[in-house]
């Protein structure tokens, strides 16, 4: 039998379970929050191909659907350990463990912190414009990064907020020159450059942001502060000896094999160079089909 666990279950992990499940293996998703991972939060998606343009959460739940039409099958834990013994996988619950022939990591990344806001996540601070944004329509906030996320955050929340103070660590926008275009079309955002959020001013809600910019320090009034410095890969579950990682991502081969015999990984959690969905859907493929050869292979 094809006793196959999915780690995650974002767009590489259904993608895997797609392939999994029609290649007749015996699957188990294992997704701690809700199907459709990161996807689900992002409002707009223009380069996923076949939909000019898709709402984030419909072309997740597309996938979800499709798995499980196919019999997929979720238990929605937090994976606490994965381990090997002899030959087999051990993956572990808060309730319950369970053995597996092959395992596909699709656990993705999480955000990185600020370090002075974990007092304040839900009195104001946020990781997520999509999930948040409305609470602070027609009020001011703050996005703080430089990169994709924070352009696509701030975008987003100009449309919504009265005023957007995009607080820039670095120097210049890390981003796809057209997203960067978008921003800066915007007539409600502020570039703070080379600036860092000192304190966040919060008595029972945020109310202001003190910023160090310009060898001054400033304070900034705003309801919302969003959170947007990157992220790190999941993978602090893993308890195997030779998993081969580079910066914490999982290193895999051409078939997403791990270091690891019978343990693959797919989509933001590995060392791939392109962190997408067309590539995590084509991750997750590939190590359904590879770890369904080793599983049937095994017996
Ligand atoms: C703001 C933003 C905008 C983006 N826009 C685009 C875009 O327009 N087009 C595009 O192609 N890509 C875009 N991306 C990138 C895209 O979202 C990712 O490449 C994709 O979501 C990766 O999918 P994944 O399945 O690897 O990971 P994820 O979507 O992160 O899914 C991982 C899943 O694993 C679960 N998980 C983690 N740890 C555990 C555990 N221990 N136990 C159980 N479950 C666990 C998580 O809850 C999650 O559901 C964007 C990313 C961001 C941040």
């Amino acid at each position: 039998m094809k006793n196959i666990a999915i780690i995650g279950g974002g767009v590489a992990g259904l993608s895997a379970a797609i392939y999994a499940l029609r290649a007749n293996a015996q699957v188990t998703m294992f997704e701690q929050y809700g199907l459709g991972g990161l996807v689900a939060t992002i409002d707009k998606i223009e380069n996923y191909p076949s939909y000019p343009s898709i709402d984030g959460f419909e072309l997740a739940n597309n996938m979800v659907m499709q798995a499980k039409q196919l019999g997929l099958k979720v238990v929605r834990r937090k994976v606490l350990s994965l381990t090997k013994e002899q030959d087999d996988f051990v993956v572990t619950t808060d309730k319950d463990s369970y053995t597996f022939t092959a395992v596909i990591v699709a656990t993705g990344t999480s955000h990185n912190k600020l370090g002075i806001e974990s007092d304040f996540v839900g009195k104001g601070v946020s990781y997520c414009a999509t999930c948040d944004g409305n609470f602070y329509r027609n009020m001011p906030v703050a996005v703080v990064g430089n990169g994709k996320q924070a352009v696509r955050e701030a975008t987003y929340l100009a449309d919504l907020c009265s005023l957007v103070h995009l607080i820039v660590p670095e120097s210049q926008l890390n981003a796809e020159a057209r997203a960067i275009d978008d921003l800066l079309a915007k007539t409600n955002v502020q570039i703070i450059y080379n600036a860092t959020v000192s304190e966040i001013v919060c008595a029972d809600t945020v109310s202001a942001i003190k910023v160090f910019a310009n060898n001054s320090l400033s304070q900034i009034d705003v309801n919302g502060v969003f959170v947007a410095i990157g992220a790190k890969p999941i993978t602090d579950f893993i308890n195997i000896e030779g998993v081969e990682k580079q910066k914490g991502y999982l290193v895999v081969d051409d078939k997403c094999q791990t270091s690891v015999q019978g343990l693959y990984a797919a989509g933001d959690v590995t060392n791939g160079p392109l962190k997408q969905i067309v590539t995590a859907c084509g991750d997750g493929a590939k190590a359904a089909v590879f770890a369904c050869a080793y599983a049937g292979a095994r017996k």
